[in-house]
């Protein structure tokens, strides 16, 4: 059955990129609506549904976009909606970004796990007939769908840096095992893109509380939440992309080094090809 909150939640916290302060209204929604986001700071409060057509940017962060209006930082938050099997929800926000809070889905899984009721209405699911994949042409970047009765996602990384190096993890996401072992997983990013990141006007909410950051020679943090905390947190991002397409999937993705930018390729393939659904 689709699932929605109980009752109106609110959350507040710093936007990771613009480091501003950012308020949310989780309202329920009726059956059939899917994810939407209601800019409430702007003349006419627009609305912008997550889905594949309104995706914006995929570079470090995913936010979409409808008739000119933005949302940015969207994919954790994403994440636990799927995670906790969330169908509609309408999420009031006012400005163009979801707060980070610790970098995690964690604190939006405490917020809503305890509300969730379901309509009488049945949910549709994805299940690719026959292999889906994205891939780089120049780098050994790959994402791959396969049939599969379960949904399960096995994820590599593999980044050329004594401190982290090559992380792989594979668990078959129920709802208790996305709230135990992915939710809690935090971003990261180097500390030598630091500086970049800001000269793109990015990461200026960015500290040591909402973010994992790797040194030259180690990690910053007092400790991580998981010996593989990162390849668990692209998991994490890889549901938050892939729940755009706006119903559980049956499938086994293998991702290799991939990120938003890959997984959306082939969401959008998703969104577009011949499936069961039902
Ligand atoms: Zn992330």
């Amino acid at each position: 059955m689709q699932q929605t909150i109980k009752k109106e939640l609110e959350y507040s916290g710093i936007g990771l990129h613009t480091g501003e302060q950012i308020h949310l209204v989780f309202k329920p929604a009726t059956a059939g609506t899917g994810i939407v986001f209601v800019r409430q700071d702007l003349s006419g409060k627009p609305m912008i549904k997550a889905c594949p057509e309104n995706v914006n940017n995929t570079w470090r962060e995913l936010s979409l976009k409808k008739n000119g209006v933005e949302i940015h930082t969207v994919e954790h938050l994403l994440a636990a909606l799927s995670g906790l099997g969330i169908d509609n929800i309408e999420i009031a926000v006012n400005g163009d970004e979801i707060p980070i809070g610790d970098g995690s889905a964690l604190p939006f899984v405490e917020l809503l796990k305890d509300e969730i009721i379901s309509r009488n209405t049945s949910k549709k699911v994805f299940r690719p007939k026959e292999p889906l994949w994205a891939g780089s042409s120049t780098e050994d970047k790959q994402v791959i769908l396969l049939p599969s009765d379960e949904w399960r996602i096995t994820y590599t990384i593999d980044f050329e840096h004594p401190v982290v190096k090559t992380q792989l993890a594979t668990f078959v996401i129920t709802q208790e095992v996305f709230v135990k072992e992915i939710a809690p997983a935090r971003t990261f990013g180097f500390l030598k893109e630091v500086e970049s990141l800001h000269a793109r006007g990015l990461a200026k909410g960015g500290s040591l509380e909402n973010a994992i950051v790797i040194g030259e020679d180690k990690i910053l943090n007092d400790s991580l939440r998981f010996e593989n905390e990162l390849v668990r947190h692209k998991i994490l991002d890889l549901i938050g992309d892939f729940s755009l397409i706006g119903m559980p999937i049956l499938g086994h993705v293998i991702a290799i080094k991939s990120g938003h930018d890959l997984n959306l390729k082939l969401v959008q393939k998703m969104a577009t090809c011949a499936i069961d659904i039902y």
